[in-house]
């Protein structure tokens, strides 16, 4: 069932209240013709991330957001995966330092030391769920990683949080030296953002 099919009136609300990414999102979903709406339009409360992995955390997000609003909803969740740090910061990527995106950044250069390059491997990683309803049995979940490697000091002016340090060979460059509009096309959420457009235009209905 889709939301347009319901009393909803095609409206689907996003579990976050990030203008950038609702944009983003709206874009890639356009061809749906669903209103995609922020959660903060409902005063819908931040729900505790209590979740283990992204998964869990997207779903607790999509779910309390549908439960507060009666809507469908769509929730993500992100964050950067270190190899050598057996995946961390990994879903406490945001308050990984306690401290705010140049202190996250300090702690992971010193977690990795002088390290060199090849053992610094790591990758961003998005998942996206969509649920129809809050106790929607089969809910939606595409997922997208973009591949990289953690440089041992910062380069680049765009983007946020682990960008400066996130490396990308193939474009020899960092995810805070692409263009912006490079980044929204290749990135994990870029990715995961086309897999649920795909895996929605698939549902029944
Ligand atoms: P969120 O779930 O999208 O809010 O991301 C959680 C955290 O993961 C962010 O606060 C960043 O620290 C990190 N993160 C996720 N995506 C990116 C990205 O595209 N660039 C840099 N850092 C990111």
């Amino acid at each position: 069932m889709k939301p347009s099919d319901t009393e909803t009136g095609g409206t689907v609300v996003l579990a976050s209240g990030n203008a950038g990414k609702l944009r983003e999102l709206q874009d890639v979903l356009a061809p749906l013709g669903w209103a995609l709406q922020s959660q903060a339009d409902f005063d819908t409360p931040e729900a505790a991330e209590t979740g283990l992995s992204f998964v869990e955390n997207a779903l607790i997000k999509a779910r309390a957001a549908a439960h507060h609003t009666g809507l469908a909803a769509i929730a993500d969740d992100s964050g950067l995966e270190v190899d050598h740090l057996s995946g961390a910061p990994g879903i406490n990527s945001a308050r990984y330092s306690g401290g705010d995106d140049d202190a996250n950044n300090a702690k992971l250069l010193s977690s990795l030391g002088s390290l060199p390059l090849n053992q610094r491997s790591a990758r961003f990683q998005c998942v996206l769920v969509y649920m129809r309803h809050w106790h929607d049995p089969t809910p939606l979940v595409c997922q997208g990683s973009w591949e990289g490697y953690i440089l041992t000091e910062p380069r680049g002016e765009n983007g946020f949080g682990y960008d400066p340090l996130f490396y990308i060979p193939s474009l020899e460059c960092t995810s805070a030296e692409l263009k912006p509009e490079l980044k929204s096309e290749i990135s994990h959420r870029a990715q995961a953002s086309r897999r649920l457009l795909e895996a929605l235009q698939c549902l029944p209905g």
